[in-house]
């Protein structure tokens, strides 16, 4: 993995090795700006004296977790990337969802409590382009994201998959024929397509999460056509029951579906139906940074991912967002970034029938560290000797526990530890990088 480095007024400059930070930290030309993404700062150089390639950042964003990669492009051809480092953001939807709709059920239970209470005007509206707070976040948390990427390396443009497949390169699908075939990208425009249309299920029995193929409604070889409104989705073996038959005799028994299916297959899918509003609002959010942003189809990901044969994670999905020839130095391991949020605000413990458990402290800080901090123990003697380094839980007494790589090490005195890194509402991970099984089977 590159390490990132800044200059000596904290601009950034061209990422570099492991083994050249190593050795400008050993020579002291260089200090640890920052552990997680690992960045350096060197002291003797500014900005105006280096040269600056083209660095994009590439993002597939996800509901629970999503795909940043930043990437340094050849400078004579843009379609050669070098990976200069995978990164997967983790979100918390779920938990801050959870959170709220915890708060609704014991404000509810309390007003319930009072004997009468007048009912409140229906006067709240939402904003146009109102999330919710859960998708909010993931808009948030990846621009956050973006803009810190862009302070540590010396970013000209951002790459983002803005929707599933793209209408503009089927060009009006339902009317043009089209040619279906794998292996080309307009084949995994298709596919991608018609998952969305018909729901990722098979047309025939309603099976999901089974592989599925592309069927002729009217098979091939009685004339239908390539159309995309001639074409669906059926599992194995719907697929091999059907052969050649005409649906009305496949589906004689089964009227209804067989209408459904027919008036399915006419309706064009809708650009509203492809279009995800978190998406939408994370690319405007991108466009006013001011950076140059591309976007590009999930279609386009798959079909670039199998034909380099890299493997499916969230970060290198990311690498293979848009337009790419070939990527190199992919094999690294992915940064993971978990959204741990900065600590509650309620200070009350409540047990799940509402009632008080227990409370917080007042104050965040204990012997000048908190909870989120990296940091590393060292201890000398007793049962605990040994050096650990991660995310830190303060206790009021002194005695914090660390959650390390291997796991939570309990009561480490506050004099044993050293801070490395302030909370940021993150946790970091490095997870390894793919192994060559992974890398074959994707292939
Ligand atoms: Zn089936």
């Amino acid at each position: 993995m590159a390490v990132l480095v800044l200059d000596k007024r904290k601009k950034p400059l061209m990422p570099c090795s492991e083994k050249r930070a190593r050795l400008l930290l050993e020579r002291g030309r260089a200090v640890v700006h920052r552990m997680r993404p690992f960045t350096i700062r060197l002291k003797d150089r500014t900005v105006e004296e280096s040269v600056l390639q083209p660095i994009q950042i590439k993002i597939d964003p996800g509901s629970k977790t999503t795909g940043v990669t930043v990437i340094r492009e050849d400078d004579s051809d843009p379609e050669h990337q070098q990976v200069v480092m995978l990164m997967e953001i983790e979100h918390r939807g779920q938990q801050i969802r959870e959170n709220l709709t915890q708060r609704r059920a014991f404000r509810r239970r309390r007003r319930g409590q009072l004997r009468h209470r007048a009912s409140r005007f229906n006067n709240r509206t939402r904003p146009r382009g109102w999330l919710a707070p859960s998708l909010q976040h993931r808009v948030d948390t990846t621009m956050a994201w973006v803009n810190r990427l862009c302070r540590l390396a010396p970013v000209t443009g951002i790459i983002m998959e803005r929707v599933r497949f793209d209408m503009q390169t089927m060009e009006n699908p339902e009317i043009s024929g089209v040619e279906y075939q794998q292996g080309t990208l307009h084949g995994y425009e298709v596919r991608e397509y018609l998952l969305e249309k018909w729901q990722r299920c098979c047309a025939y029995c309603g099976a999901r999460n089974v592989p599925l193929e592309i069927d002729h409604i009217h098979p091939q070889s009685r004339g239908g056509s390539d159309r995309v409104s001639n074409l669906t989705l059926a599992c194995r073996d719907c697929n091999q029951a059907k052969g050649n038959q005409p649906v009305e005799v496949f589906l004689a028994d089964d009227p209804k579906r067989l209408q459904r299916i027919k008036a399915q297959a006419k309706a064009p899918l809708k650009d509203a139906a492809a279009v995800n509003s978190t998406r939408w609002a994370l690319f405007r959010q991108l466009q006013a940074t001011g950076l140059p942003v591309i976007t590009s189809s999930g279609g386009r990901t798959k079909y670039n991912r199998q034909r380099l044969g890299i493997p499916k994670t969230h970060a290198l999905d990311a690498a293979c967002v848009g337009p790419v020839t070939a990527i190199t130095h992919w094999n690294v391991p992915t940064l993971t970034v978990r959204a741990t949020g900065r600590g509650s605000y309620q200070r009350t413990r409540l047990n799940r029938f509402g009632f008080p458990r227990g409370y917080l402290m007042r104050q965040k800080q204990v012997k000048g560290f908190q909870t989120g901090d990296l940091v590393q123990a060292n201890v000398p003697t007793g049962k605990k000797a040994g050096t650990y380094q991660g995310r830190v839980a303060i206790r009021a007494t002194g005695s914090f526990n660390i959650q390390t790589r291997e796991g939570v090490v309990q009561g480490i005195s506050h004099r044993h530890c050293r801070l490395l890194q302030r909370a940021d509402g993150y946790g970091y991970a490095l997870q390894p990088k793919p192994t060559q099984e992974d890398a074959t089977r994707a292939a």
